[in-house]
């Protein structure tokens, strides 16, 4: 199993590592800071360097036997096994993914509809809700900026299904149930606006979503309304 970094602090930008496997065109280390495709999440590109070589990291992703698999461009060199990696993200383009994920739990939080599906991405991101009622984009863009503008300070924290069971009133104020069966849910709260399970990487404080346009807003069936949302910047 790879150490994930990048859930206890998703504002590291680089670390090293060891080597533990090579796949045809992927590498597994012991820890990272690059984030797995995942929750509607883009895996995180960068770079891998080792004395001597280095390659693009194009994509990352989850193998089969739950590690992560950080992927090189085609034809690019690989380090041996054993081999201790340096290992660098586009921070740009990663900073964006927390950016338009904590806008997500913003929008979720102003919408509070179920939520059917969603995707991020550096340039657009969108949520589908299950809802009939036409959305007022005037009205949920303003909400989503007063949620930007109070900074609420944003935090994940474990607790345990055992934890979670002797606090109903916990799961009550949740907009999504937790998945049970590992033992332990990682809990993402917003403090006043969003508490849910979730394991994507977040910014620190709602101020650092900044500016928020709402896009085209989609009616994917009866009860199933899309809405897209851009950075403005
Ligand atoms: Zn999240």
């Amino acid at each position: 199993m790879t150490e994930e970094l990048f859930r206890k602090d998703s504002y590291l930008k680089e670390c090293d590592a060891d080597v533990t496997a090579v796949e045809s065109q992927a590498v597994a280390v012991d820890r990272t800071v690059f984030y797995p495709l995942g929750g509607g999440q883009p895996g995180d590109t960068g770079s891998i360097t080792w004395p001597a070589g280095n390659a693009r990291i194009i994509d990352t992703r989850y193998g089969d036997s739950g590690q992560i698999l950080h992927v090189v461009e085609d034809g690019a060199p690989l380090p041996p096994v054993g081999e201790s990696v340096h290992l660098e993200l586009d921070w740009d383009r990663r900073y964006r993914h927390m950016r338009m994920h904590t806008a997500m739990h913003l929008l979720g939080a102003v919408l509070r509809y179920g939520v059917t599906g969603g995707n991020i991405s550096a340039e657009k991101s969108r949520l589908d809700f299950d809802m009939e009622d036409t959305v007022d984009k005037e009205a949920v863009a303003v909400a989503m900026q007063a949620l930007v503008e109070a900074d609420h300070p944003i935090s994940c924290r474990w607790i345990s299904e055992a934890e979670l069971d002797t606090n109903p009133e916990l799961v009550r104020t949740m907009s999504v149930q937790p998945p049970r069966g590992k033992g332990e849910v990682r809990l993402l709260e917003i403090v006043g606006v969003d508490l849910q399970p979730c394991g994507g990487t977040h910014l620190k404080s709602t101020a650092e979503v900044g500016k928020v346009r709402i896009g085209k807003v989609e009616k994917k069936g009866r009860r199933n309304r899309r809405v897209n949302i851009h950075l403005d910047d």
